[in-house]
């Protein structure tokens, strides 16, 4: 039970029980000696030499109980006061020395992959601070190298490999535009153009997740055209499973590069479109709240169970590993999306939609 307590209260916990027994200990003690020293003084027989004694009472007379209770109720006060002081002293002095702590956890807190790289100041102090800053720094250091490490080797590796990939195609479009009589080597060539097409989205997506996304150069992005060009896109695909697009009319717009978000919006419609079951609705809205703008793309296929609901942003993470393949997904799509949009300082999340289906909310503060 201890262990759920904030440090600080633990120490002063800790040390107020300290407080505690010690005062009480000398508070029996000293009421013991007290009521000897007090029982020595009253039987204490004439003095030898003649002089009086300092509290002359009868010879066989017990201590008084009036002076013992009041010396009895002094120390026990002194007692309880002493410990509230001393516990309210431990709470401020606790505080004071775990400071460094708490700064350090604030830091800690603070650092996300953006800024993994920047140290952490150290403090001024050479205790045991200082030494746990210096291996957290040492610590992120090492995570960032490897972290770059990682991106620069799937950026590189898509890169190498989009050209022998890109030959294959060419080599295939020519081989798919000689006739074929044998319907074996038609059924192989079809297969094999899927497969490149699927291998052709990988590597694209690999390339747009391990990229870095700069974002100097901000314009104002029209949503409305931005949303009918990615319907465009897709139409083919819609019209096939008979799915209508809906957008919503708008003149709302955000700042930021079109190029990316056309990516975030493609990748949101064509899930919706792809994750549909045939003669359904896809629907694009556009709210603009006090604080933020909210965009909403909707969706009435399976839904994503709720302890999948954050997950989908993850890079490779497939709710149904099968269909998604079957559909030809490769579970990079909503990750890029997550990246373009933290760039834009905007979020993304998935709810459900009512029967069925689901809502991707994007929010761009205003
Ligand atoms: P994928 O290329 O597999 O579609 P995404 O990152 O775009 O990868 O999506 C991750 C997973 O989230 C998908 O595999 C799918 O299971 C689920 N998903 C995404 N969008 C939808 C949607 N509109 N409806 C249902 N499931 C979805």
């Amino acid at each position: 039970m201890l262990k759920k307590i904030p440090l600080r209260i633990r120490f002063t916990l800790v040390a107020s029980l300290f407080l505690l027994v010690s005062c009480v200990t000398l508070t029996l003690l000293s009421n013991m000696s007290a009521v000897h020293m007090m029982e020595a003084v009253a039987l204490l027989p004439s003095m030898k030499d003649g002089s009086t004694p300092i509290l002359q009472l009868e010879p066989a007379q017990p201590v008084e109980e009036p002076y013992y209770q009041v010396f009895q109720q002094k120390t026990t006060v002194a007692t309880i006061l002493i410990v509230l002081a001393g516990s309210i002293a431990t709470y401020f002095a606790a505080g004071y020395v775990l400071k460094p702590i708490r700064d350090l956890s604030c830091e800690v807190q603070k650092r996300n992959v953006e800024n993994l790289g920047t140290p952490i100041e150290l403090p001024q102090s050479a205790d045991e601070v200082r030494q746990l800053t210096i291996s957290f720094n040492q610590m992120m250091e090492d995570l960032q190298r490897s972290f770059l490490l990682q991106k620069e080797f799937s950026a590189n590796a898509a890169h190498e490999l989009r050209t022998p990939l890109a030959i294959m195609r060419a080599k295939l479009d020519v081989f798919m535009l000689s006739e074929n009589e044998n319907p074996e080597t038609q059924k192989m060539i079809d297969a094999m153009s899927q497969q490149l097409e699927r291998l052709s989205k990988l590597i694209e997506d690999l390339l747009w997740f391990s990229k870095d996304l700069p974002l100097e150069k901000k314009t104002r992005v029209m949503l409305y055209p931005l949303f009918c060009d990615v319907a465009e896109e897709l139409s083919s695909v819609a019209k096939e499973k008979e799915i209508e697009i809906q957008i919503q009319q708008t003149n709302e717009f955000v700042l930021g590069q079109d190029r990316l978000l056309e990516r975030v919006f493609y990748n949101l419609l064509e899930n919706a479109v792809k994750y549909s079951p045939p003669q359904t609705q896809v629907s694009v809205t556009v709210q603009r709240e006090r604080d933020f703008l909210r965009i909403q793309v909707i969706d009435q296929g399976e839904g994503i169970p709720e302890v999948c609901r954050s997950a989908v942003f993850e890079p490779f993470f497939r709710v149904d590993k099968s269909r998604s393949r079957a559909i030809g997904g490769n579970g990079l799509g909503l990750a890029v999306c997550k990246k373009i949009l933290e760039r834009h300082h905007a979020s993304i999340a998935v709810r459900p939609n009512h029967p069925n289906g689901s809502i991707f909310e994007v929010i761009f503060p205003s």
